[in-house]
């Protein structure tokens, strides 16, 4: 049951570390399932699944998106969503930046690093990223607020990777958190099948689909 999985994911967290429950693909009735042992933050990876479950599901949700969006997607999410994880362009930045200002709010947002081995993953590398910010790129978006960073590890049962993975991006976020952003107060690493690696290496964050829902 969701419900048994969720309270048991729950006490194997510490304080200071929340839960993003990864819906996608997930019916409405599992959703609220879960919403009814008390979860309240989710996360989705398409803009068009977050936004229509967004509609059907109760106001008090916070929607997190932690898939890759494309520019042409963000005027169906901004409206609903709290928090953005996968910030992995300047472009990009700029085009939430200015979709926040037409609407009238200021969003949340992480910054996606590339820490995997594989090419597929989306993210900034780090010393590509400390450059824009040693330019001060960001510091013409002002409705946006950049809260952290999140990373996907490499996919293998090699924790010793894994785990030097979490390590440099918890490094990279306390040199960035130091250096450019005071306010950092998210590090969002760990999913089922890596989460207990990341709770050693300071994630704040978790994001959990199977391990709560099942397979997809
Ligand atoms: C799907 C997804 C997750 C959840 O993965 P599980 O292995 O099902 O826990 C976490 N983060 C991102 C970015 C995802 O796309």
């Amino acid at each position: 049951m969701i419900r048994d999985r969720l309270l048991q994911l729950r006490n194997t967290l510490p304080a200071g570390v929340e839960l993003v429950a990864v819906s996608k693909f997930q019916p409405n009735e599992a959703i609220m399932e879960a919403y009814r042992a008390g979860q309240r933050i989710f996360g989705e990876s398409r803009p068009q699944e977050l936004a229509a479950k967004a509609a059907e599901l109760p106001k008090d949700i916070r929607w997190h998106l932690v898939g890759h969006l494309q520019t042409n997607k963000i005027k169906l999410i901004l409206p609903v969503v709290e928090l953005i994880h996968s910030v992995d362009s300047l472009h990009l930045a700029r085009a939430i930046d200015q979709e926040a200002e037409k609407i009238g709010r200021t969003v949340d947002i992480l910054l996606q690093l590339h820490i995997a081995r594989e090419e597929s993953k989306f993210g900034w590398r780090a010393g590509d990223l400390e450059q824009l910010l040693q330019q001060k790129a960001f510091e013409p978006f002002t409705h946006l607020r950049p809260r952290g960073l999140m990373g996907m590890a490499t996919y293998t049962d090699d924790t010793g990777q894994i785990e030097q993975e979490f390590a440099d991006l918890e490094a990279t976020y306390l040199r960035f958190r130091e250096r450019y952003f005071p306010s950092f107060d998210t590090l969002s690493m760990g999913m089922s099948g890596d989460y207990p690696l990341a709770l050693r290496h300071g994630t704040t964050l978790v994001r959990i689909g199977t391990d709560l829902f099942g397979n997809r």
